[in-house]
């Protein structure tokens, strides 16, 4: 477990970001009401609890909530990988988060996180539960 309290050595959302290379979906629950939230934030979103947040790691098992495909890649970053799906999911754990998934999921559809490199990023790319 692991508080949210960022260095200049190491920013705020570095659990997250190690946990994707390390294969683990993270997340922070507050510790003061229980909210769990993801990305990276110095306070709860429920309750503004500052300093009560910590990491903790999902299993990667989520629904989906909202999907969209990206035909025009925002940024020159993503070019290469259009068209490609976004979903909005839901974990089990609670929080929802935005990330790539395998072309035709759909809302309601139950998906597992996995991992794929990126221009030395680590991003999350959910696939249909088997
Ligand atoms: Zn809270």
């Amino acid at each position: 477990m692991q508080t949210t309290e960022p260095t200049p050595a190491r920013p705020l959302a570095a659990p997250f970001t190690d946990g994707l290379r390390a294969g683990v979906l993270r997340y922070q629950q507050c510790t003061a009401c229980g909210h769990a939230q993801t990305l990276a934030r110095y306070a709860c979103q429920h309750c503004g609890e500052r300093g009560a947040l910590h990491w903790r790691d999902a299993a990667g098992a989520a629904t989906v909530c909202a999907v969209t495909v990206v035909a025009r890649a925002p940024s020159e970053e993503f070019r290469a990988l259009a068209p490609y799906t976004l979903v909005i999911a839901q974990l089990d754990e609670g929080p929802r988060l935005m990330a790539h998934a395998t072309p035709g999921v759909r809302i309601g559809e139950r998906v597992r996180a996995g991992f794929f490199e990126h221009q030395g990023r680590t991003l999350v790319r959910f696939a249909p539960e088997s």
